[in-house]
């Protein structure tokens, strides 16, 4: 048997269990062996029957008086039978497994696993696995993993062709270098595969999952350090720091920067002046904390510089938004004229002239969405990038932009998400990091009630009915049609006709034309309408400060920091901002949606979701397939502290990628996952 042999060869594989394992995308050997368990059920201590308490047991005992009977008011198989060793006797119950009474043998000794329990009246051991006691066992007196199991094939069935692979979980592969492995003291993958389906003890399954949780967290980490190190071997542009150019800029704002502000901006700054190698910086920093005014004093001292500057936003809204802070924040500084917006919507011969513009050097800060990027191609002299709401910048879209000197541009990244620590340092190890954890004073938190289906209503029309110009309302649906979910925006829109047929609202979703979109939020905040009914295309960035209140439908169906972003629309200026939501039924919330409720503060939500859901709940969900973390725990420091040493030998040994293709493969892949969810 190879690791490429077909499933259907092993023992007890017919048409029907192959087509069971294929919904697992299980068809080899290696994929079975790439099945990992989903948890454990300790059998393995064989209790005497006397000291059996009720619970998951194992007793090694004969069993006598096998009875099978049909109960037709109730349409069951029952087999019945007393299990006795030594000490005492107890009653054994299989429901609706008539075969069970055909393959016992009589006065043979078997261990039996099970959960001891009430039934009806009696204690009595229900369902259990069963073995004969001197055949090698696979589904009793043993740590049993438990798998993800689909119809028709249970861990019991896995478990039994698992064990005939076991032997041939010696042949896995090592994708680390061996070299590696000796240094960081990481155990063979073959042994920490074979203790994690076979464990012996806990103790074992533990150090598996460890082990093999470090491999994956090391992975993750070599991906950006090698990125580091690449991008180290690029020169940029030096930007002076001209401080009269920034104490004039600073003076003219129309509020006093904060600290925190100050400090970020000039790390930024020294970034660009100091270094031959280009920034690589991310400015974290809640929502509202004012992360475009540092953006703005880089793209003046870098246009002051002589170069160009491209800002690039997730979307056509957002582009259109930094368009007009970037006018009226360089306003006096950089003539408006020379501030570009590369948008979609723009008629071909428009397009043409400003990407002509871009070329020579007419506009010398350019903004415009992610998908911008091809075509700054052709400027000039891009020396500064800003990004915001995406965190990963790869090496090769760098190089796009090199310019004739081979210089690339200095990147500055910016984002709401909230990067936990540890995650920072494992996954984004490429970058700096700054954070701005201090919002603007004057500012309040959002407050956020959870609103149970039966008040929703009456809560709405309370909201509804206190809109007015100085106190917007976005009302926010999971999605657009009616036919996936209940609160969908057409649903709330024949809601809000039938309930509230004077209202006035606006309407904006994904699947609109931006320029529509961007014309009805013009109107949102002009105050044409005190309404807007909106998915989550207002998620990111949307900054309308005459909006106070947000209306969040069906909160169940977004994740922790999205719904922290989208209450980071409201209360921005120094009003007092309200964020309901408006739970999709009457069950108490979950966990999570308490938690938003009571923590206003963004990190402290990262942090807990990351140890609630896991680090690969952070990830977008188009992107944790690339990721594949299935046993690294970032709140296990061991883990940690393990995989960041590995990678920094590997990285200081310099081993080379290119000897090591699976490995290279996957750190490719890795580099290319731009965002946190
Ligand atoms: P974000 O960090 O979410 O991108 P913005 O940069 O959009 O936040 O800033 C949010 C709002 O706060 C803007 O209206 C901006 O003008 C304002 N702002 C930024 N810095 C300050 C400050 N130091 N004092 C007062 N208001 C500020
Ligand atoms: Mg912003």
């Amino acid at each position: 048997m190879t690791l490429e042999t077909n499933i259907e060869e092993l023992k007890g594989v017919g048409q029907a269990v192959s087509a069971q394992l294929g919904r697992l995308q299980i068809k080899t050997v290696a994929d079975l062996i790439n099945h990992f368990p989903r948890r454990y059920e300790d059998y393995s201590k064989v209790v005497a029957i006397s000291s059996a308490s009720p619970g998951a047991i194992t007793i090694k005992a004969k069993l006598t008086g096998v009875k099978a009977r049909y109960t037709k008011r109730r349409g069951l198989h029952i087999t019945e039978a007393i299990a006795q060793d030594d000490t005492g006797r107890l009653k054994v119950t299989w429901f609706n497994q008539p075969y069970r009474s055909k393959s016992l043998k009589a006065g043979a000794e078997y261990y039996l696993s099970g959960t001891y329990d009430y039934s009806g009246q009696y204690l009595a051991l229900t369902n259990p696995s069963l073995e004969l006691a001197d055949e090698l066992n696979v589904n009793t007196a043993r740590i049993l993993p438990v798998y993800p199991e689909t119809k028709g094939l249970s861990s019991q069935k896995i478990r039994k062709l698992m064990a005939q692979v076991r032997k041939t979980i010696k042949k896995v592969p090592d994708p680390l270098p061996k070299e590696l492995l000796k240094a960081a003291n990481i155990p063979s993958f073959a042994s920490s595969l074979e203790k994690l389906h076979f464990p012996v003890t806990t103790e074992e399954i533990h150090s598996a999952k460890t082990e093999l949780g470090t491999r994956e967290l090391f992975v993750l980490n070599l991906a950006s350090r090698l990125l580091r190190e690449d991008i180290k071997s690029y020169r940029a542009e030096h930007i002076p720091i001209i401080e009269q150019d920034l104490q004039a800029f600073t003076k003219r704002l129309p509020f006093e920067l904060t600290a925190k502000q100050k400090q970020v901006a000039w790390q930024v700054l020294k970034d660009m002046a100091e270094s031959p190698q280009p920034m690589n910086r991310l400015v974290e920093g809640d929502v509202g904390s004012g992360k475009t005014v540092i953006a703005a004093m880089a793209a003046y001292a870098t246009v002051k510089a002589g170069g160009q500057v491209a800002i690039m936003a997730p979307t056509e809204l957002l582009a259109k938004q930094h368009h007009q802070s970037f006018i009226e924040l360089l306003h006096g500084f950089v003539p408006p004229n020379s501030v570009g917006l590369l948008s979609g919507s723009l008629k071909a011969s428009a397009k043409k002239e400003l990407l002509g513009k871009i070329k020579t050097g007419g506009i010398s800060v350019i903004v415009g969405t992610h998908a911008l990027f091809q075509e700054t191609v052709g400027a000039k002299d891009v020396r500064l990038l800003v990004i915001d709401e995406q965190h990963r910048f790869g090496v090769n879209q760098r190089e796009a932009l090199l310019t004739k000197a081979k210089k690339v541009p200095h990147v500055l990244t910016m984002t709401a998400t909230p990067i936990p620590r540890t995650l920072g340092l494992v996954v984004y190890g490429e970058l700096d990091i700054s954070v701005l954890d201090e919002k603007p004073p004057g500012r309040q938190p959002v407050q956020t009630s959870l609103i149970s289906l039966a008040s929703r209503a009456d809560t709405l029309k309370q909201v509804l009915a206190n809109a007015n110009e100085s106190n917007k309302v976005y009302i926010v649906c999971p999605s657009i049609d009616s036919n996936e979910i209940a609160d969908s925006i057409e649903a709330t829109e024949s809601y809000l006709q039938k309930n509230f047929p004077k209202l006035k609202y606006l309407v904006v979703h994904g699947k609109m034309k931006p320029e529509d979109k961007d014309a009805r939020m013009s109107e949102f905040r002009d105050g044409k309408c005190n309404v807007l009914l909106s998915t989550t295309v207002i998620e990111v960035g949307v900054n309308v400060e005459s909006a106070n209140t947000i209306f969040i439908l069906s909160p169940e169906r977004f994740g922790l920091a999205q719904l922290h972003q989208l209450r980071g629309r409201v209360g921005r200026a120094d009003k007092p901002g309200y964020c309901y939501l408006g739970l999709s039924s009457n069950d108490p919330a979950s966990r999570r949606l308490r938690l938003i409720e009571r923590v206003s503060d963004g990190f402290k939500l990262a942090e807990a979701d990351l140890e609630l859901r896991g680090p690969g709940a952070l990830y977008g969900t188009r992107q944790s397939g690339e990721l594949d973390l299935r046993l690294a725990n970032m709140n296990d420091a061991q883990q940690v502290k393990w995989a960041l040493a590995a990678s920094e030998y590997f990285v200081h040994a310099g081993l080379n990628l290119l000897h090591y293709p699976q490995l290279h493969q996957t750190v490719t892949s890795l580099q290319k996952v731009t965002n946190l969810n």
